[in-house]
Formats: C-alpha cells, sequence, structure tokens
C-alpha cells in the first residue's frame, strides 16, 4: 500500500482516537487496519466477528466522518473480518505464522512482518464442550518479565497456577486490569500454560468474546445445558477482556457461572482493561463478587521493564536467527523512546529483525531510529479515575471523601460535591448514571445538574474557574 495512505490511515486514526477518547479508541479501534482506498470507499479490517459488528452498530458513523475530514469523496466504509491467514509481508526463508491477534495493532504504516520460524500457529486449550481460545506458545512465565509495575500480579498469577486440585483457593476470583499492551494476556495465557501442564488440572481460557459466542452457540442449538455442565467441570476459569462482556443473558450466565465455579472452590482468574466498579455494563451483584476477591492492577512499565522486555524479545529472536544482533546502545534507546506498551516494543523488535534480514546489515542506532520513528508517541494523558477526582476535590475543600458520596446538604458539601461530579464528567468517560452511581447512588439527573451549574458558574466566577483549572491541573499530573 502507498505510503501516502497510510499517512492519510494515522491521521483518521488520530482523529478517531481523539473523537471517542483513549478507552473506546483502544477498546475497538486498536485493531483495526487498513486495506485498501479506493476513490470512493475505504475498506478496513478487524480480527474478529464481534469487533465487526460492534463497530458497524455503534460508530460507522463516526469512522466514516473522519475519513471525510481526510478524504471528502468517501462516502462507504468497507469493513471486513480479516482472515487469520493474512500475511504481512513475503519475507523469505521464514513463514509468517498466522496470529490474528499479533497482526500489528496500529500501525501498518510499515510492514511489520513477523518474522516466526517456528510452528506458532495458535494451538487449542483443547476442551472440546468449549474450545477454549488460541493460546499463543510464547506467552508464558519464563518469557514474562518482572518489573515494579508487575510484580504483584505475577506472583499472584503463579500461585494460582501453581495450586493443585483441592487446594484451599486464596483469592478467588483473581482479578487483574490495566491498559492495553501492559502484558494482561501475557499473563493469563501464562497461568493457562503452566496449570495444563499439570495434567489432573483443567485450566479453560476463553475471551469474553468466546464465552459470549459459546453461549448463544449452544442456546442456538439447544445445548446450554453441556456449555454450562462443561464450564462447571473445569478447576480454573480464564477469562481475557472482560470489558467485552456484553448482553443481558450472557452476563447472568457468567454471574451464575462465576458463582457456581467460586462457591464450587474452582479458581477464576479475570482480566479486563479497568477495575471492576468501572465495568458499566455489569450489574452490581457481578461487580461486587469480582471486587470481592483480589483486584491488582499493573501499571505503566517502566524503563527497567521495557528493557527487559526487549531484552528477552531480541533472545527468542535469536534462538531462531542466531546473526541478529541489537547492540546495548539501540536498546537502552528503544526502552527510553517507546514508552507506551509491550505491543510497540515487540513491533520495534519485529522491525529491526526484518530490516536487519532484509537488508543483511547489522542493527545500528541510526537505523533503530529511522525504522521506529512512528512508534514513538507523545506521553499518553493520564487515565482520571472518579476515586481520585474525590480524593483531591475531598482534600482541596478540607471536607471528607464520605461527606462527598453522603446525602447531607449543607453548602460545604454541597459545592465539592458539584465540583467533582462535573470534574468526573469532564474528565472522564464515564456517563452520568454511572457517575451518579459512584456518587453515593444519586440519580443520573442530579449530576447532570450538578455539572450544569459548575458549567455555569465558571463562566461568570473567576476565584471558582481557577480552583477548578487548579484541580485539573493536580489531576492531570
Ligand atoms: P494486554 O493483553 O494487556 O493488552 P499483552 O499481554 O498482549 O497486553 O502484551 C502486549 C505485548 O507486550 C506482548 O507481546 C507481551 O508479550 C508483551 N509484554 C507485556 N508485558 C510484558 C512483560 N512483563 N514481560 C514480557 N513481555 C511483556
Ligand atoms: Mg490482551
Amino acid at each position: 500500500m502507498s505510503n501516502i495512505a497510510q499517512d492519510q490511515w494515522s491521521r483518521v486514526k488520530g482523529r478517531l482516537r481523539s473523537s471517542v477518547g483513549e478507552d473506546v479508541y483502544s477498546s475497538w479501534f486498536a485493531r483495526m487496519d487498513l486495506e485498501s482506498v479506493q476513490q470512493q470507499s475505504v475498506h478496513l479490517s478487524v480480527p474478529t466477528k464481534f469487533l465487526r459488528s460492534w463497530i458497524q452498530a455503534h460508530y460507522a458513523d463516526r469512522v466514516l466522518t473522519c475519513w471525510q475530514a481526510e478524504i471528502p469523496a468517501i462516502d462507504r466504509i468497507d469493513l471486513t473480518v480479516r482472515s487469520a491467514a493474512r500475511c504481512v509481508t513475503p519475507v523469505k526463508d521464514t513463514t509468517t505464522a498466522a496470529d490474528p491477534r499479533r497482526a500489528t495493532d496500529r500501525d501498518q504504516t510499515r510492514p511489520a512482518p513477523e518474522l516466526r520460524v517456528t510452528a506458532s500457529a495458535p494451538v487449542s486449550a483443547g476442551h472440546d464442550a468449549l474450545g477454549g481460545s488460541p493460546l499463543d506458545p510464547r506467552l508464558t512465565f519464563a518469557s514474562f518479565v518482572v518489573g515494579r509495575s508487575n510484580t504483584l500480579a505475577q506472583a499472584a498469577a503463579r500461585q494460582v497456577a501453581e495450586g493443585r486440585r483441592g487446594d484451599n483457593v486464596m483469592f478467588n476470583p483473581l482479578y487483574i486490569h490495566a491498559g492495553v499492551g501492559l502484558g494482561k494476556t501475557h499473563l493469563l495465557q501464562a497461568v493457562t500454560w503452566a496449570g495444563n501442564a499439570n495434567p489432573d488440572r483443567k485450566v479453560l481460557y476463553l475471551t469474553a468474546e468466546k464465552f459470549m459466542y459459546g453461549f448463544v452457540a449452544a442456546l442456538k442449538t439447544q445445548n446450554a445445558l453441556a456449555f454450562k455442565e462443561a464450564l462447571r467441570g473445569i478447576d480454573v476459569l480464564v477469562i481475557d477482556d472482560l470489558q467485552f462482556l456484553q448482553g443481558k443473558s450472557t452476563q447472568a450466565e457468567f454471574c451464575h457461572t462465576l458463582n457456581a465455579l467460586i462457591d464450587a472452590g474452582r479458581q477464576v482468574v479475570i482480566a479486563a482493561d479497568r477495575p471492576p466498579a468501572d465495568l458499566e455494563s455489569l450489574d452490581d451483584r457481578v461487580r461486587s463478587r469480582l471486587a470481592g476477591g483480589l483486584v491488582v492492577e499493573m501499571g505503566s512499565l517502566g524503563e527497567d521493564l521495557r528493557l527487559g522486555i526487549l531484552k528477552s524479545r531480541v533472545a527468542a529472536a535469536r534462538t531462531h536467527h542466531a546473526d541478529f544482533d541489537v547492540p546495548a546502545p539501540v536498546l537502552d534507546y528503544l526502552a527510553k523512546t517507546i514508552t507506551h506498551n509491550g505491543r510497540d516494543l515487540e513491533g520495534a523488535v519485529n522491525r529491526l529483525l526484518a530490516h536487519s534480514k532484509l537488508n543483511a546489515q547489522p542493527v545500528t542506532l541510526e537505523m533503530a531510529e529511522r525504522e521506529v520513528r512512528d512508534l514513538i508517541r507523545p506521553q499518553e494523558p493520564k487515565r482520571i479515575k472518579i476515586e481520585d477526582i474525590q480524593r483531591v476535590v475531598a482534600r482541596q475543600y478540607n471536607v471528607s471523601r464520605s461527606d462527598l458520596l453522603s446525602s447531607r446538604r449543607t453548602a460545604n458539601v454541597v459545592r465539592p460535591r458539584q465540583v467533582a461530579m462535573y470534574l468526573a464528567k469532564t474528565l472522564t468517560l464515564r456517563s452520568l448514571p454511572e457517575i451518579g452511581r459512584r456518587f453515593g447512588g444519586r440519580d443520573h439527573t442530579t449530576v447532570l445538574h450538578a455539572v450544569r451549574k459548575i458549567e455555569a458558574l465558571v463562566s461568570k466566577d473567576i476565584a471558582l474557574s481557577d480552583e477548578v483549572e487548579l484541580l485539573k491541573r493536580q489531576l492531570q499530573e
């Protein structure tokens, strides 16, 4: 594809990202790729049917508008599910392994060939009635690098993986949350591999999508009972990307399954891109059940961890490409500049490998700078949480957080509470009902009232407007 098209695509993605916000963008669009641009239409692809139908139902217009801002003549977007066997780039003497999850996430700005000679085709966890989601043989504990931001999550995951049938379950469910590319899937698959190494234990890894499709498909074939039985017959249920769980009946089923497993002393491990309290579409009972185990957040990857991940990736590549070598200064450079997430680190190593193979040239700093230029992104704005807002506002106005959540109506708490709700609406992507719920179970109209009130006041009241600005700055630091 031409560079022009790729540049256009990067700009469109940028627009989309700022239009829907980072959370939505990374949930739904991170895996969308550009296939081609015609005069009036654009062909895009996503890895799963589920993503396609969701994007079509909710974001079709938005995507079109973002393209029209780039090329006004575009009047149609074709969205297809890309086949697993798509080859990214023809690379001699290697097989491009078919693994849709790996197809680079965001930028196809330059071909990022998957240089893997080993059979890394996904293998199924192999529980027939259910059919787990594909596992990637590279995602094991051995290749998971531990650093400050993930020590606790890794330790808890190890503990779970090493448990035996009949052992007391220490924390259930184990709930791991983190932003995109910070290692959730890696850790969950490591648990699955390690757990299944023990022959008398059944660990089932499912993406939330798979859970939904399994259930829906089972219902269609009147086989729901068998599905439930199969699910309940396993020792450890691992569910990835829980934020994608949608639909009332699937949720109800998820809730039953969760309760049944936990009550039977089986382990449940879950990953999502947000804490349980922020899973807006789940009902309260499920949320509190999820929050009742161990909830661990994995933070962003620090520089040491990034360096460790790069080294481990290079070492893995060297087992098949012995002459591939990345000098220490290049590794340092990459660890310093590619700050966003693990996928970009992986992408960078793949590019260097591709480049050095295709051109038969050693990796140098200049080459690395050129090859990874577009992976270097400005620091993402911080993900602000409602709790942080409540804490900072309470401190500023010298009230307690529980005052903010209480039903007290004295002026000294009413105003701070309104300010906090206003900030929650403007600084997070949470909906009004969700914000109401997080402020002591208030109605969404109360939140709306507060937002309007503060909006109106800041336009007149300079002191208040300064206060609000100050609060925003503290939160965004
Ligand atoms: P998530 O599921 O959180 O979006 P992934 O588990 O898919 O993220 O990780 C993205 C990439 O970064 C993968 O290639 C993964 O192997 C790598 N990665 C992330 N964290 C680590 C880590 N601690 N050690 C090794 N590799 C990591
Ligand atoms: Mg993942």
